[in-house]
């Protein structure tokens, strides 16, 4: 069915190039399918090879491709429950840490197998676009996704430092989504009494990305020309000893990674 749709779309394109922006506008729109993309890549002796946390002393390592093996499960869940079907991959190969494995054989990741997954590699979707990691893009929008969202943590500093400018980087098709996240993170996360993450009272911010290659601009661009909503979270910096503290916690990370998910699902049920 994919491949007819994929086909039937290709046709068109050489007949009515209008047309084809029209129908690929509808296909994202109607789309009930989320992929999110686990950042980075898991290797073999060096392990996640993402952002970490400077050290173990506020309750443990944090790396931040390891992190979302261990939580985008939960991150599906909150997708699946509320009706629409949630893909989940990674650019590299399946983990050889034991429980990172099952941790992604639980959560169905479709590892890409990227050769070399420190390479540029070119859209096949909109071949001007080259980015580190655009296979699990090519992955993405060959599923005709309504949203893609790819998860992330980030880090400023080698050393702790508390820094409270997390947010969500979008393409322009997803601001909407972006801010719909940005809010379900205020709400229920940053700074929550409780048991929320500490902020300083800043709240999560939104920052389109449309500036190429730099930091996932063309996963987002590639996207952005498929009309298809795309975000990359970057809302907890793993160098902030209080955004660390937190995220240790194993029922403070599944919070978090729900909020990702009410935020993505809240969006598509608003669209
Ligand atoms: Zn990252």
């Amino acid at each position: 069915m994919k491949r007819l749709l994929l086909a039937a779309a290709a046709a068109v394109t050489l007949l009515f190039p209008a047309c084809h922006q029209m129908q690929m506008q509808q296909i994202a729109y109607n789309s009930k399918v989320v992929v999110l993309d686990i950042g980075h890549y898991y290797e073999p002796t060096r392990g996640g090879q993402g952002a970490r946390t400077p050290d173990a002393s506020k309750g443990g390592v944090i790396e931040e491709t390891e992190f979302w093996y261990r939580y985008a499960g939960e991150v599906k869940k909150v997708i699946e429950a509320a009706g629409y079907t949630c893909l989940i991959c990674n650019r590299g190969d399946i983990p050889t840490d034991p429980r990172l494995a099952t941790a992604a054989r639980k959560a169905g990741v479709h590892h890409v197998k990227s050769p070399i997954p420190t390479a540029i590699y070119r859209s096949t979707h909109h071949p001007h676009r080259i980015a580190v990691g655009m296979l699990s893009t090519n992955y993405a929008l060959d599923q005709l996704p309504g949203a893609v969202v790819y998860l992330h943590h980030n880090s400023n500093s080698e050393t702790w430092r508390v820094y409270n400018k997390g947010a969500f980087y979008c393409n322009e098709v997803g601001t909407r989504m972006a801010y719909t996240m940005a809010q379900v993170m205020n709400r229920d996360i940053l700074d929550h009494p409780g048991n929320g993450m500490p902020n300083n009272g800043q709240p999560c911010g939104v920052v389109l990305r449309n500036d190429g290659r730099k930091g996932g601009g063309d996963w987002l661009n590639a996207c952005n020309e498929s009309y298809v909503p795309a975000v990359i979270t970057e809302v907890a910096y793993l160098s902030n000893p209080e955004h660390a503290r937190y995220l240790n916690r194993h029922e403070n990370a599944v919070r978090f990674a729900q909020a990702v998910g009410r935020g993505i699902v809240e969006y598509l049920n608003n669209r």
